[in-house]
């Protein structure tokens, strides 16, 4: 019997097959896919400052374009940039960096096997005990004193155990994006968002250079809409010259999460991390910080479990609390101010935009110093029923 059973190799899940294969636990980590990272589904933005957090010496491959600045777009053109401590982020090739992350939880002890799908779970009392799995065709079954589910948005795990992780459609981003080359990029150390209705309605575009002339160019939408999200894109696209003369090396698409954060993420025997448990930032839909996050703190928790020998619900839900207090409760705010944003109109952006210069806006996305985003929009006397859910 396996220690633990880890089901997706996404960020999440090999920061927990890691953190737990350190500590000397039996890990298996099965991932579906035949080759761990591919096909990519992301703009592969991620701060270096979360790469320091979490120990990852990354690799030179990892790292395609360092970051040291954005420039967010209002409606009409005008614009606010932020600039970060130096190189503050990056943008990763994520092929690269997903099997890297996988190969360091190989390296600590974990055993990985790319191409096997779990298809259902062993259960006893109604407890998760192990899963059932196919490998090429091969049908096997494996027993275990623990089950992480990480496996994505499309999440079937956590509803085979018994968890309602089910999204609502409303909180969902659909993403779409071309990996561009051939495009002109006026710094390839600042990336590029673009906010509008009618741009990209709920969400926005984004540019995110991976050298002089290649870029990931994307859209998160929010909901249903008057058009699909590649619509807009392609849309986008044709309005900038700078990108329309490009040429088209990949399309990325997939749903984000941005939303319904969840109260419980534990069963006995089982506990859930990553896009599965909706742990993404609501605003700007980055989730590759939020899931290793949680798989390092899952990972405590499981150590404390196994340690103690009672890997009950009661037990696995000091991960619930310690996640709320550290993530939920930061990410709870951001979901509010994402709640006013779908519902400004583009001269309320406009406005924003004008009167935020000089702020740091990364603080807003973390949920800091909400109440001063809430006194602008107090200015304008059709805001304040929004803006009273930021005090
Ligand atoms: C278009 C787009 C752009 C994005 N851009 C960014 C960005 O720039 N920065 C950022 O931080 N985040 C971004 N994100 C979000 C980010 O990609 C996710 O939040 C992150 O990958 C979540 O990691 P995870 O480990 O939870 O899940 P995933 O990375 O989705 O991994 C889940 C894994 O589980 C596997 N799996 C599923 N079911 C099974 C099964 N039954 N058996 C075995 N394996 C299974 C899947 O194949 C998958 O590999 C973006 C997302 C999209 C869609």
């Amino acid at each position: 019997m396996r220690d633990v059973i880890i089901v997706g190799a996404g960020p999440g899940g090999s920061a927990a097959a890691k953190y737990l294969a350190e500590k000397g636990y039996d890990v298996a980590l099965y991932e579906k896919r035949q080759e761990i990272g591919a096909p990519k589904r992301c703009a592969e933005g991620f701060s270096l400052a979360g790469a320091k957090e979490f120990n990852l010496d990354l690799p030179k491959n990892c790292i395609r374009q360092k970051i040291n600045s954005s420039r967010v777009y209002s409606p009409n053109g005008n614009f606010v940039e932020i600039n970060y401590e130096v190189d503050g982020g990056c943008i990763l090739e994520r092929k690269v960096f997903d099997k890297w992350l996988v190969e360091e939880a190989v390296r600590k002890g974990a055993k990985v096997q790319a191409k096997t799908t779990i298809t259902g779970l062993l259960k006893e009392n109604g407890k998760v005990v192990g899963v059932k799995g196919e490998f090429f065709g091969e049908k096997f079954e494996e027993r275990c004193k623990m089950l992480i589910a990480s496996d994505g948005i499309e999440s079937k795990i956590s509803r085979m155990a018994g968890l309602n992780t089910a999204c609502n459609p409303n909180l969902v981003d659909s993403g779409v994006q071309f990996e561009m080359a051939g495009i002109d990029i006026e710094d390839q150390k600042k990336i590029y968002l673009y906010f509008g209705n009618e741009i990209a309605p709920g969400g926005y575009c984004w540019v995110f250079p991976k050298g002089k002339d290649i870029a990931n160019v994307g859209i998160g939408v929010l909901g249903r809409n008057n058009l699909p999200a590649i619509k807009y894109l392609e849309k986008f696209i044709e309005s900038k010259k700078e990108l329309k003369k490009g040429s088209i090396l990949e399309v990325n698409s997939g749903g984000i999460p941005v939303g319904g954060l969840l109260q419980k993420m534990t069963l006995d025997n089982f506990l859930v991390v990553g896009d599965a448990a909706h742990q993404v930032n609501p605003i700007h839909g980055g989730g590759l910080y939020e899931a290793q996050f949680a798989g390092r703190i899952a990972a405590e928790a499981v150590d404390e479990a196994l340690k103690r020998g009672d890997t009950s619900e009661k037990q696995l839900s000091k991960y619930n609390k310690e996640w709320w207090e550290q993530r939920g409760n930061h990410l709870r705010n951001v979901e509010k101010l994402k709640e006013v944003f779908k519902k400004l109109s583009d001269e309320d952006l406009n406005f924003l935009s004008e009167n935020l210069k000089g702020n740091n806006l990364a603080d807003f996305c973390e949920g800091i110093n909400l109440k001063f985003f809430g006194k602008l929009l107090m200015k304008r006397p059709h805001l304040i029923k929004f803006a009273k859910s930021l005090f």
